[in-house]
């Protein structure tokens, strides 16, 4: 963000300004947050293979001063990320060889994954993308060609999702002339969109992508991802506001996040916060093991622990399902005992 700008100079920019603008060195996040970069444990060289990127939307809910704020860690690269942990690679979802070949994601009955783009707005430490070599992964013309016409020809897809990267990333003209195409093939109940932007870069929900979307006769389902109730302040309250009086159905994903959210009060809270503006809990992830991720895991006879406290304060339907990925797997996977 340049200098002499006020936040509120910042928040009247449009969303691809607001993303030119986002913070992309530890310096100018620290010196937002008030915090010295030397008194952390940050790490170049994370930083050099992952780099920090950091709307100030979502900058602007971490607390200053506060070295281990929840938002804060899921974004700063750090010494940890270079340990080594045992199961961790670089392509823990087996997702890779498919991916790059083709843009379509077919590994469960009735639903395929179109990835979009590689990019996000927000760069999260703890992600798988982390190792992808994203720029093999833009849908060009020729791929999305080739992926409506898979849809086309197979009948039993009654599901497309967007993925990523964040398709919301894709411009408007991109992002209409896809879902167009979508709105055509027959069989199509719905199209569903994972984002995190409408929590990362709430500007990027305006009324030219409620129009592109909203009047689509198939049913539009947003999946938002937020891990921490801290994360949802007054512009994505009211981008949700917004999406759901138009119609479109919110989901939320999180991922379960040692230091971050592993913590009974504030899933719940979490839960409270989402379903108090219209977004239902989903699935609640383990995390994939992906190479630079170890200390965020949290176990899986901890995270059963965590969610059966979760069950025994909230009613059901504000319980996210605890899952896992596996691959070669028909579905996620479900965590119980
Ligand atoms: C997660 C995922 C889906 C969606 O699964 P749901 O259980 O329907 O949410 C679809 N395709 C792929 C490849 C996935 O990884
Ligand atoms: S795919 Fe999701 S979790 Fe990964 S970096 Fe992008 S926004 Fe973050």
């Amino acid at each position: 963000m340049p200098e002499q700008q006020s936040e509120a100079q910042h928040f009247a920019k449009n969303w691809q300004l607001q993303l030119a603008e986002a913070f992309n060195t530890v310096e100018d996040l620290c010196h937002y947050l008030q915090l010295s970069p030397a008194a952390l444990p940050v790490s170049a060289t994370a930083a050099q293979a992952f780099p920090l990127r950091v709307p100030l939307s979502f900058a602007a809910c971490m607390e200053k001063g506060n070295p281990h704020d929840p938002l804060l860690l899921q974004v700063l690269p750090v010494e940890t990320e270079m340990a080594v942990y045992p199961g961790f690679s670089n392509d823990p979802v087996g997702d890779l060889p498919a991916a790059t070949q083709s843009s379509v994601l077919h590994k469960y009955h009735g639903r395929v994954l179109l990835i979009n783009t590689g990019s996000c707005a927000i760069n999260c430490r703890y992600c798988f993308r982390r190792n992808f070599p994203y720029a093999d992964l833009q849908l060009g013309k020729q791929k999305e060609n080739a992926a409506v016409q898979y849809i086309e020809e197979d009948a039993s897809i009654s599901e497309v999702i967007l993925s990523g990267g964040d398709p919301l990333l894709l411009n408007d003209s991109r992002l209409s002339s896809l879902i167009e195409r979508l709105n055509n093939i027959k069989h199509l109940k719905r199209i569903r969109i994972h984002s995190r932007l409408p929590i990362v870069l709430p500007a990027r929900i305006t009324e030219e992508l409620i129009s592109i979307l909203s009047p689509s006769p198939k049913q539009i389902v947003l999946v938002v991802h937020c891990n921490h109730a801290n994360e949802i302040n007054k512009r994505v309250i009211n981008a949700c506001k917004a999406l759901k009086k138009n119609g479109i159905t919110l989901f939320n994903q999180s991922v379960l996040l040692k230091g971050i959210n592993d913590n009974a009060e504030i899933l719940c809270e979490l839960s409270e916060q989402l379903f108090s503006h219209g977004i239902i809990p989903y699935y609640l992830h383990l995390l994939d093991k992906a190479t630079g991720t170890g200390h965020f895991e949290v176990s899986e006879p901890e995270a059963l622990a965590l969610i059966k406290q979760v069950q025994a304060t909230l009613p059901g339907y504000l319980v996210p399902k605890l899952v896992k990925e596996q691959a070669g797997a028909a579905s996620k996977q479900y965590v119980f005992r």
